[in-house]
């Protein structure tokens, strides 16, 4: 009997999924794809819509399912229960042999007082704001990028092509500012990359403020953190990504999955997770579909193809947006650190889509009846670009985890914590946790693997196991866990403690050394012993 695939999302890395399984896997699976959502976007036109350079599309997800060889069912997935193989959705449970959950990332407004761009529904907005410019209300125009998880190149996109807008409409006197974290502008794609965005900025004369948080416009002013701010009238940024919560699921505080190489949800049997979803820190559609294939790989060979599966190696692949005639670039980067790039004018990938995914690419080319072009699209122009990503990528994860400065060193978190934290396994059942969180009077666990920790249990994940009906002994410490959480070190300041538990919202801070648990720090014990209250924000 075929293996039934369940595939939770109708996006990039969910359409993917389904193709590659096809391929790979032919009769052997059969593929149900479950979304709320009855259309798929190709959303990185989104970006030139408003410049009426490019339409934003989307085709009937039912169609697509079912030319790729699928089926689709209108509906959310709510929870999974991996033990009995069971999905929890918005139209009832749905039994599966293997899920792949791909639902996307949800975009939230991460810079009070700013225009967010999410994508093709804030269209208008940029439409309005090209207006007041052009009526002469906003002259002083910034573009920033938050901190946190995103697909940075549709602002740089957004901000080249205004400057190219404004300079066809003879419009003067507009100065246009781009923020980000990054140390350089699209530091993701190396030197080179960097290199020619700083040159298009230039060109254009968009100022660059990079190594720069925006945190909020106030009163006409643009704050940035560590220090600084920015007159101006309009500010344009993008959302902060996190993840949908679903019961069942290890998640990150931010609800992003945790997966290994294959796409496997760590700690979990038969289920895989890919795209914006998962806590690898790119959030793009290349991305996506590669690990979609990975995944497929996977899913194909334990459904009896005859394949090696290969694991997940993210190579980055960009195509930027500029206004201008079309330039590509190459990178190769592993570790972080590679520096072999070349610029060229011929497509590297092929088709040259914005989003590359090997099998969905062609396919959508396909299904709307386009050819793929022998060449690039000349007008509107674009910047090509190509890196290979380190596949653990932490000086990202750094810069959102890392606060930006600590004035002043009071009490370190090593005073102050709790020594001997409660450790348990990521395969302890809730029952037997709750018995010993009762025993121990402690409102969270570490959950460590072969002493390693992986992530943190607290009451509250308890009680939202139980009132979904998870029976204390079925459920299980890895399924219901917050994965990859936040943690501080003993020599840690409690002040940057206290800073990190007040933004991120948490109570319970791990405390580890060597990436072993030594201790747990509560908010309310941490806070007592700061000298003072927190000196610096995150940036967020
Ligand atoms: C403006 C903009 C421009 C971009 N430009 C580019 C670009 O040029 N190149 C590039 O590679 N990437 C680009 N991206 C990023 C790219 O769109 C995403 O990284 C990619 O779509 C992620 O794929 P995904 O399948 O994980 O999520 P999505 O494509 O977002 O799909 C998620 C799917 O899950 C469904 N879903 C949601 N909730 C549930 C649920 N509970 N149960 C089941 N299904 C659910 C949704 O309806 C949707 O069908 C851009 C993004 C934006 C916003």
């Amino acid at each position: 009997m075929a293996t039934r695939v369940l595939i939770a999302g109708g996006g990039v890395a969910a359409l993917e999924a389904a193709l590659a399984l096809r391929a790979l896997a032919e009769e052997r699976v059969s593929v149900e794809l479950i979304g709320p959502e009855p259309h798929f976007w190709y959303r990185p036109l989104a970006v030139a819509e408003p410049f009426a350079l490019g339409d934003v599309s989307h085709f009937e997800l039912a169609e697509l399912a079912s030319t790729a060889g699928a089926t689709f069912t209108l509906g959310a997935l709510l929870g999974v229960d991996a033990n009995s193989h069971e999905a929890q959705t918005s139209v009832g449970a749905v039994s599966y042999d293997v899920l792949l959950v791909a639902c996307g990332a949800v975009p939230s407004a991460a810079v009070p007082g700013a225009l967010t761009f999410r994508g093709p529904a804030d269209s208008d907005k940029i439409r309005q704001l090209l207006a007041e410019i052009a009526a002469g209300a906003a002259k002083r125009v910034a573009f920033v990028v938050p901190s946190g998880a995103v697909w940075s190149l549709p602002i740089y996109e957004l901000a080249l092509m205004t400057a190219a807008h404004l300079a066809a409409r003879q419009i003067e006197g507009v100065e246009l500012t781009l923020v980000t974290p990054e140390e350089e502008p699209l530091q993701l794609f190396g030197r080179a990359g960097s290199e020619a965005a700083r040159e298009l900025l230039d060109e254009r004369g968009i100022a660059v403020h990079a190594g720069s948080y925006p945190s909020e416009v106030v009163g006409g002013e643009l704050q940035l953190v560590p220090d600084g701010r920015i007159a101006v009238d309009r500010v344009v940024a993008l959302p902060r990504l996190k993840g949908l919560r679903l019961d069942g699921l290890p998640q990150t505080l931010d609800g992003f999955v945790p997966i290994d190489a294959q796409g496997r949800v760590r700690g979990l049997a038969d289920v895989f997770a890919a795209g914006d979803i998962t806590s690898f820190p790119v959030k793009q559609g290349g991305i996506a579909a590669q690990q979609a294939d990975a995944a497929a790989e996977a899913i194909a060979a334990s459904a009896g193809a005859d394949l090696v599966p290969q694991p997940f190696r993210p190579v980055l692949r960009g195509l930027l947006l500029t206004g201008a005639q079309p330039r590509y670039l190459r990178h190769e980067l592993t570790g972080g650190a590679g520096e072999d790039a070349t610029a060229s004018p011929e497509p590297l990938w092929w088709p040259p889509a914005k989003i590359v995914g090997r099998h969905l690419a062609p396919f959508l080319g396909a299904f709307a009846g386009v050819e793929s072009p022998a060449e690039a699209p000349a007008g509107p122009g674009a910047l090509a670009v190509e890196v290979e990503l380190d596949a653990e990528l932490d000086s990202l994860s750094a810069r959102r985890l890392a606060p930006v400065d600590v004035d002043g060193a009071g009490r370190s978190v090593g005073e102050v914590m709790s020594v001997e934290p409660l450790v348990v396994a990521p395969e302890d059942t809730l029952g037997e946790i709750a018995e010993k969180m009762r025993a121990r009077d402690v409102g969270s666990a570490a959950v460590a693997d072969y002493g390693r920790l992986i992530g943190i249990l607290t009451s509250r994940d308890l009680l939202c196991a139980f009132a979904g009906r998870v029976h204390p002994s079925e459920g299980r410490a890895r399924e219901w866990m917050t994965a990859e959480p936040v943690t501080v070190s003993p020599q840690a300041p409690v002040e940057m403690a206290v800073t990190l538990m007040t933004e991120y919202g948490i109570h319970h801070l791990p405390v580890v050394e060597a990436d072993r648990p030594v201790g747990m720090l509560g908010l309310r014990q941490a806070a007592r012993a700061a000298r003072r209250g927190p000196s610096v924000g995150l940036g967020f």
